[in-house]
């Protein structure tokens, strides 16, 4: 019997490296399906609707909740984020591996609701490091930074919740190591 492929989360403090993992990843594997979250987060410069994520109001976000369309959701430094839970489950259904890339708290949701999800941890290789790339990003203002490295302590501690930890010594082997994870050759 094949194993069934089975959705893959990842997750990590703020800054750590999850995105450019996930796309470096895409880029020797472009057949990955990875699930485009709703937020209400303003777009940063060069992020496109529908592709880093879905940018929504308040509004819309409530009624993505209230119809029970997100499969998780969290609020993350004064946005919200959530997962389109239909695209997820016929992904699943189909028989396709599935990477969601989210926070610690929606991992603990998806851990909850989908106890078969393997919950992947990206570690950096030091808290100094973390430090310097979140700062080196440019792409948020001072307070929104403290404000994610604060988050970034709590979510540290919570590594031994996951099944595996990476350490993101090296943007290819890690997205190496994570499609090894998802049974992707
Ligand atoms: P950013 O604003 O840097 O794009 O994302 C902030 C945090 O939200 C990151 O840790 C990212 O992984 C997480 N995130 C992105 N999409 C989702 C989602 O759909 N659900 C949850 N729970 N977190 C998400």
């Amino acid at each position: 019997m094949t194993e069934r492929p089975r959705l893959t989360v990842l997750s990590g403090p703020s800054g750590v490296g999850k995105s450019t993992v996930v796309a470096h990843m895409r880029t020797v594997h472009p057949e990955v399906w990875l699930s485009v979250s709703a937020t209400t987060r303003k777009p940063r410069p060069g992020e496109r609707n529908g592709v880093h994520y879905f940018f929504v109001s308040d509004e819309e976000f409530d009624r993505l909740v209230a119809d029970g369309e997100l499969l998780e959701w969290a609020e993350f430094s004064g946005n919200r984020y959530g997962t389109p839970r239909k695209a997820v489950l016929d992904r699943l259904e189909a028989g396709e591996p599935v990477l969601l890339e989210i926070d610690l708290q929606g991992a603990r949701l998806v851990r909850s609701s989908m106890p078969e999800a393997q919950l992947v941890f990206l570690a950096p290789p030091s808290w100094e490091e973390l430090v310097r790339r979140l700062t080196g990003r440019g792409t948020e203002p001072p307070e929104v930074i403290a404000q994610r490295l604060d988050a970034a302590k709590v979510e540290l501690a919570s590594e031994s919740e996951f099944d595996t930890t990476l350490v993101n010594t090296s943007v290819e082997d890690v997205a190496g190591e994570l499609l090894a994870l998802m049974k992707v050759s």
